[in-house]
């Protein structure tokens, strides 16, 4: 991670602590502790995880370089369980505490504060409801719509505590409180506004190169700026074929890229925005905002090899550090193994002829499924604790692969995943 990403970490984490620990001395300060009330704590607790989200799903790019789409997506989805199991212990504590009862909960009959409070936790209820209909609905229009309610939640949770009062006049809880929410409209504005108002990510479409089957690469060459930092090997990025920052978006890895910057995408035609990111025609612009993801090889380290595993067109990523590593002449050995359909061998000509260059073997699965023979044959003999494992695919394929890796022996934290799906 880079200086930068690890102060953005550092502060970030920080940031989000200072109103706990505020919290905690309030409830021991006899002077104070009487504006903390059970309510009062687990809704500044379910805040603090809601900018917590904000900042795992604000593309900041140090958070991205260190924890990956995997971890981040993982995390997300758990701190939002968390922040809602919070959101109703406040709301059940405060029906207890309040003479009102349950009426308080009725918005035609209070005011402001509350009904702003209430309409953010129905929100949330319905945003956590939405996610399941992944399986009926388009993954993109179900991620705008949860994205949507999650910004309008935020609004509306950082209008009731305003409203509200009784914790901002607790000095100790009020300025972290405050600093907190100001860090969290500086991530949202910049996501939203100022990175799409400055025109960053403008690509021309130089051309469309087939592959193989229903996948081709495309080619970018920048308009303007290149990406900044440049990515590293196994990065991708976001691409929109609008400019508009709300326009859906899909993550396309970083297959090739130049000094220059430009960027080579090999995208495979799963759907609507896959395959109409393939029929655009050259000298179209398209938004890329990028780079992002942790599928990155840690740098040389002596006795340190790499065991790359892809599935399909998972092996973009692969392909993108195999070229980095054989442009740098690293010593590492390489082992890949490579599920794909039967007759279907992308990159087959490249990858014989990087095998040449760089310490690299391959074997292919021909269609079969992979399974515990195929994972010894590339394993290192003793599975050397100085090893990385990079896997990369549909998620049966990466959860098989993490599945078989564990029984050989191979520790969870040596294994790097990305699923495409
Ligand atoms: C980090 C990352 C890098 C990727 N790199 C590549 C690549 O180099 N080449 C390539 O061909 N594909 C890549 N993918 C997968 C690619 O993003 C999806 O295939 C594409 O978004 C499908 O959208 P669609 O509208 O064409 O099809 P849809 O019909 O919407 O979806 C087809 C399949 O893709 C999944 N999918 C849709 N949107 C997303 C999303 N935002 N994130 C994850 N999965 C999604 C769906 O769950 C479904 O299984 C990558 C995915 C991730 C997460």
């Amino acid at each position: 991670m880079t200086e930068r990403g690890r102060a953005w970490a550092m502060g970030l984490a920080m940031l989000l602590l200072m109103p706990l620990v505020a919290l905690l001395l309030s409830v021991a300060s006899p002077r104070l502790g009487d504006t903390v009330t059970w309510a009062s704590a687990f809704g500044l607790v379910g805040a603090v995880l809601m900018a917590l989200i904000v900042a795992l799903v604000s593309r900041v790019r140090g958070l991205t370089r260190l924890l990956g789409v995997e971890i981040s997506n993982r995390l997300h989805r758990r701190v939002g369980v968390a922040a809602a199991a919070f959101t109703i212990a406040h709301v059940i504590t405060a029906v207890a505490h309040s003479p009102r009862g349950v009426a308080m909960l009725d918005p035609f009959a209070v005011g402001w504060p509350l009904k702003t409070g209430i309409a953010a936790t129905a929100l949330l209820l319905v945003g956590a409801v939405v996610l399941p209909l992944k399986s009926v609905r388009r993954y993109g229009q179900v991620a705008r719509v949860h994205a949507v309610l999650g910004v309008l939640v935020l609004l509306l949770t950082g209008a009731h505590v305003w409203l509200f009062g009784s914790l901002a006049v607790n000095p100790l809880i009020g300025v972290p409180a405050a600093c907190l929410g100001a860090v969290v409209l500086v991530i949202l504005v910049r996501r939203w506004i100022v990175r799409p108002a400055l025109g960053r990510g403008a690509y021309l479409l130089s051309a469309v190169r087939p592959e193989s089957g229903n996948t081709s690469t495309v080619v970018l060459a920048p308009a303007g700026p290149a990406l900044d930092p440049p990515p590293e090997p196994g990065q991708f990025v976001w691409v929109r074929l609008r400019r508009l920052p709300v326009a859906e978006e899909h993550p396309f890895t970083i297959a090739a890229s130049t000094r220059s910057g430009v960027l080579e995408l090999t995208v495979r035609d799963q759907g609507p925005f896959s395959g109409g990111l393939l029929d655009l025609e050259p000298g179209r612009t398209v938004w890329v905002d990028g780079p992002h993801g942790a599928f990155v090889p840690s740098p040389t380290t002596a006795d340190g090899g790499l065991v790359l595993i892809a599935g399909g067109v998972g092996v973009t990523p692969i392909m993108s550090i195999l070229r980095a590593h054989a442009a740098a002449s690293d010593p590492r050995a390489h082992a890949l193994l490579l599920a794909e359909r039967e007759g279907e061998a992308l990159f087959a000509a490249e990858i014989l002829a990087l095998s040449r260059r760089l310490d690299l073997s391959v074997l292919r699965t021909g269609g079969r499924r992979l399974d515990a023979g195929m994972l010894r044959a590339v394993l290192p003999a003793g599975t050397p604790p100085s090893h990385q494992y990079f896997v990369c695919g549909p998620p049966p394929l990466v959860g098989a692969a993490i599945h078989g890796l564990g029984s050989l022996g191979v520790p969870a934290g040596a294994i790097t995943t990305e699923r495409f799906g």
